[in-house]
């Protein structure tokens, strides 16, 4: 099936077009909570020690990348443009996201105090003014 032929499930599917479900009307809370759940409903919180969940962060990451593995950096970035191909992207990108919250739930880390502090100390290590339009420290530009 062509991608112009393909369902786009981020278009059809009530649960991401309900708009009362989106980014800007949902807290990381509510993720959390329906992470956590999922979870407890199935009894798999005897499955999800940090180690488990480290590693299946891991794996999803990878089979997030397997969608750009033999792409060139722009045809990645065109990736978006077949709704079919950024529909399988975003439930590799749900994947890794669903067992980083449940990795946050287990281990009782605050998320968004975990992120504004990281967010501040790469603000501090790169600084914007030595930073913009490179990189890092390798990029001579
Ligand atoms: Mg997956």
């Amino acid at each position: 099936m062509s991608d112009s032929q393909t369902t786009d499930p981020q278009t059809t599917d009530p649960q991401t077009t309900d708009p009362q479900t989106t980014d800007p009307q949902t807290t990381v809370a509510e993720l959390r909570r329906l992470i956590d759940d999922f979870v407890d409903r199935r009894d798999w919180h005897q499955f999800h020690s940090p180690k488990n969940l480290s590693m299946s962060l891991a794996i999803e990451a990878a089979e997030l990348m397997e969608h750009f593995q033999w792409l060139s950096a722009d045809e990645s970035r065109k990736l978006a443009e077949k709704p079919s191909r950024l529909a399988a992207v975003g439930e590799e990108l749900a994947d890794v996201l669903c067992y980083a919250l449940a990795m946050a739930n287990e281990l009782g880390i605050d998320l968004s105090t975990a992120i504004r502090g990281k967010i501040a100390k790469n603000e501090r290590k790169y600084p914007v003014e030595q930073y913009r339009g490179r990189f890092g420290p390798e990029d001579g530009r």
